[in-house]
């Protein structure tokens, strides 16, 4: 091993150490919670964690995240297998697919022994509507009750309407809890979960900040393991203090000269949801060829509303209020101009030199735009772009040979701008 090497073991060692028993340590507590009598709400994504807060004894559970952590593990294609054995077409997405096969399965072949049953399932029909029908498989099969939230598209910045209807739903959401759960909900309790999900979106935007070094602090590959706990762990004190250590660690590496390509020589930029399956094997390759992705539309769009790159800070008023606005952060539903501003700022920012299109065969609402997107960004900022085939949970969706053919022509068309 080399010094480097060391280096590297080391930055590597100490995040994710921390990353693992966090993870491991929220879904023994989510189960162990759950057994002792806790109401369960499984929900997607976007719902907003912190509600649960304010209650004495509810836990959520996120089957998304649950389905990339089972597709990074490697478990991906056998859950997959089990759905489509069921009848559930290959074509749906795969977090789907894998969730229904550990639901089937009995949680055997998840690395968590799957999720512990739900009491209500909360949907939110701002990223795709096929996690809508997902949860009414389990509505149909468990008789739990669905609540749905439905939130406007984004095409625009969040409207005053629009807020207000977000508002009146997350009302009925807390409403319905408390009729079913016998549980009543306190305000303040919310408030100081809202209060640190924002210190923690800070540290996170501190973290990623790195990526404007040169050569880069962070890859993209580490923000996509590192944004794990925003769904385990959302609103508490570990999460702040996890993001914190994080950034704190990266800024020491970047002083030290301790960087995670260190011959980097391009700086790319990937857009569509991590391809779970392959993160160890296309870093590595890519460090190989001297590219590194430094940032990522998946993870850079966390914490930040509508296009914008700063994190969208809590002010300390109605904390409802600060989660109607940030139903607004993911990429999925924004309209083209949205995508494009983020996406311009940090090419801008992070000195990028050429863009990465991932269209991924699961998630046709981030994948359907990105031609549109490519034109777009090759036009305006004249920077190299190539579109690549993924699945983000299903491996035998990928190519690696057809993926690295197109890669490796990025990296040659980035080398001819230069000559
Ligand atoms: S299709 Fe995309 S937005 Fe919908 S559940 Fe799958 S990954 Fe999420």
């Amino acid at each position: 091993m080399t010094a480097g090497d060391a280096k590297e073991a080391f930055r590597k060692n100490e995040s994710g150490k921390r990353l693992s028993s966090i993870i491991a340590n929220d879904y023994l507590t989510l189960h162990q919670r759950a057994s002792e009598g806790a109401f369960v709400v499984w929900i997607a994504i976007i719902v907003p964690a912190e509600i649960f807060a304010g209650f004495d004894n509810v836990v959520y559970a996120v089957p998304e995240s649950h389905a990339a952590l089972c597709a990074g593990k490697g478990a991906g294609t056998v859950l997959c297998e089990k759905a489509e054995a069921s009848g559930y077409s290959a074509d749906l997405c795969s977090y789907a697919r894998i969730d229904i096969g550990t639901v089937l399965g009995g949680g055997a072949d998840s690395p968590t022994f799957g999720l512990p049953k739900p009491d209500l399932l909360v949907s939110n029909n701002n990223n795709c509507s096929l996690l809508v029908k997902w949860f009414d498989v389990h509505h149909r099969t468990w008789g739990v009750p669905h609540f749905v939230l439905d939130i406007p598209f984004c095409y625009e910045n969040q409207g005053a309407d629009d807020f207000a209807y977000i508002m009146a739903q997350f009302g009925g959401l807390i409403r319905t809890i408390e009729g079913l759960s016998g549980q009543k909900f306190n305000i303040d309790r919310a408030r100081e979960a809202v209060r640190l999900s924002s210190l923690a979106l800070q540290e996170w935007r501190r973290f990623l900040s790195f990526a404007s070094h040169r050569p880069s602090g962070i890859t993209a590959f580490d923000s996509f393991v590192q944004m794990a706990p925003i769904l385990t762990s959302r609103g508490t004190g570990q999460l702040v203090e996890h993001f914190r250590l994080l950034a704190d660690e990266t800024k020491e590496q970047v002083e030290n000269g301790i960087f995670p390509v260190p011959q980097e020589r391009y700086r790319l930029l990937w857009d569509n949801i991590a391809p779970w399956h392959q993160l160890r094997k296309m870093s590595a390759r890519l460090k190989h060829l001297g590219a590194n992705i430094t940032s990522a539309s998946y993870t850079y769009c966390i914490g930040a509303l509508e296009g914008r790159y700063e994190a969208y800070g809590y002010d300390g008023g109605d904390p409802l209020a600060w989660l109607a606005r940030l139903q607004n952060f993911s990429v999925c539903p924004h309209g083209l101009n949205l995508r494009s501003k983020a996406m311009k700022e940090v090419i801008e920012r992070n000195a990028i030199d050429g863009v990465v299109f991932a269209s991924n065969r699961s998630c046709k609402v981030y994948s359907l735009m990105q031609m549109d997107q490519m034109k777009r960004i090759r036009e305006e900022l004249d920077i190299p772009c190539v579109m690549i085939d993924v699945d983000h949970a299903d491996e035998r969706k990928y190519s690696e040979e057809a993926a690295f053919t197109r890669l490796e022509a990025l990296l040659e068309m980035i080398d001819a701008g230069r000559a």
